[in-house]
């Protein structure tokens, strides 16, 4: 028997949420959208808001929620609007809500996630910079919410697909011997290492195979996203930083790979398109319609490269700040949004982005996070950090 899922998208209007409403949307018997949010891409919310007739919207701030009530009541919709961070929280713990789609960009997401986790929530999660953030105090909370954690990273969720089903957080028991992490190696795979300060935003987010935010497709181009995506794993699958390989693979295909001891090793395949994890994850444990193709191997050739840390400095820094713990992985993340900001308004050159990362990590703190405010605390040092230097030496 098909059950209900109720259902809150948190980043309705970005290529996740996008993606999330076009399985729900395949699926009327099984999916029931209670909520959606985004922070001010109105006209889009409304048509969403007009299609699935959630019973609440959110959005950034009270400027947006007066605009968007005025254009949901020209069109007789009856959504109510709210708008900030404590109605996101509210949104995405809602007691008729079953399941949560974390799909916001960046720290913005990390609240309205760890609301979720605390009751106890199904949680889809694409947004990675909550693990990165806060890996250890997010895992407590979706442990003492008793809630259910399905990645949507499509390595994560590779990964958790090919991890036996009753896998529980102990990667040895599991006859696990690594976790093999691919990467596409992005747009400057292979451009010249000395034209590499001169690529533009434009350059980097035209990524080869995948289409996403701007964001996370210049964290593509750096290998940022691969080192997020290390330390993401590390809290998923309580893997140890030295069972974590990343392993450059241009055709995305492969998304991900478990090496077991025995020699065996388990990949998940398909064409790059985020419906699958995310059908996924919604499905679970059953196997639902996405709207992916099959995957035609024919003629194919699937290669595999090591990643150098000479063209790709992100991913080292990122592997650094996880050996190191505390509140460095914050801190890189904090100080690459800055950054990868500063970069897309054409403020600095590419290789500034790598180069404020490590300044700020330089300055921030060792020390265990006790609460969500050090982190917090920690994040605005690395912005201040990051924003100083890149001040200073913008070329
Ligand atoms: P996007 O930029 O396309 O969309 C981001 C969404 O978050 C939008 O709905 C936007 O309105 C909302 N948002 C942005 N800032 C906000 C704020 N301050 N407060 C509230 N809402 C805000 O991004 P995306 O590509 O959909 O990525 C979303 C998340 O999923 C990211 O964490 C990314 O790392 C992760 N992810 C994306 C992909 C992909 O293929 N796009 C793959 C894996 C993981
Ligand atoms: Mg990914």
């Amino acid at each position: 028997m098909i059950t209900m899922q109720n259902i809150t998208i948190l980043g309705a209007t970005g290529t996740i949420g996008e993606s999330t409403l076009d399985v729900v949307a395949r699926h009327p018997d099984r999916f029931r959208v209670v909520a959606l949010t985004a922070s001010t891409q109105l006209e889009k919310l409304v048509a969403q808001c007009r299609r699935f007739q959630p019973r609440h919207a959110v959005v950034l701030d009270e400027v947006s929620a007066i605009r968007l009530r005025r254009l949901l009541a020209q069109e007789g919709l009856a959504t109510e609007v709210l708008f900030g961070i404590d109605d996101l929280a509210h949104v995405a713990s809602l007691p008729e809500v079953d399941t949560v789609m974390a799909a916001i960009v960046g720290s913005a997401g990390l609240r309205p996630a760890m609301a979720a986790a605390y009751a106890g929530k199904r949680i889809l999660l694409a947004n990675k910079e909550t693990l990165v953030m806060a890996g250890s105090l997010f895992m407590q909370a979706v442990a003492r919410g008793g809630a259910e954690l399905l990645p949507i990273d499509s390595e994560h969720n590779a990964i958790f697909q090919a991890l036996p089903r009753e896998f529980n957080g102990d990667l040895a028991a599991s006859g696990v011997r690594r976790i093999l992490l691919t990467a596409s190696g992005g747009p400057f795979r292979t451009t010249p290492l000395e034209d590499l300060p001169f690529v533009t935003p434009e350059q980097a987010c035209a990524h080869p195979n995948w289409v996403m935010g701007k964001k996370i497709s210049v964290d593509s181009a750096t290998m940022m996203n691969k080192g997020l995506e290390v330390i993401e794993a590390r809290w998923l699958f309580n893997a140890q930083p030295d069972q974590i390989e990343v392993l450059i693979h241009p055709q995305s295909v492969v998304h991900s790979m478990v090496d077991y001891l025995d020699g065996s090793v388990i990949a998940q395949l398909g064409n790059p398109d985020m419906r699958t994890p995310i059908a996924y994850a919604l499905g679970f444990p059953e196997r639902i319609e996405s709207g992916v193709s099959a995957l035609d191997l024919i003629g194919r050739a699937l290669t595999f490269e090591a990643p150098d840390y000479e063209r790709f400095p992100c991913l080292k820094l990122a592997y650094d700040a996880l050996a190191q713990g505390g509140m460095l992985p914050a801190a890189l993340n904090a100080a690459n949004e800055e950054a990868v900001a500063a970069y897309l308004a054409g403020a600095i050159g590419y290789s500034r982005i790598a180069a404020a990362i490590e300044y700020a990590l330089s300055r921030t703190l060792s020390g265990e996070p006790g609460e969500l405010d050090d982190l917090i605390e920690a994040d605005a040092q690395a912005r201040r950090d990051a924003r100083a230097f890149l001040a200073k030496r913008a070329a």
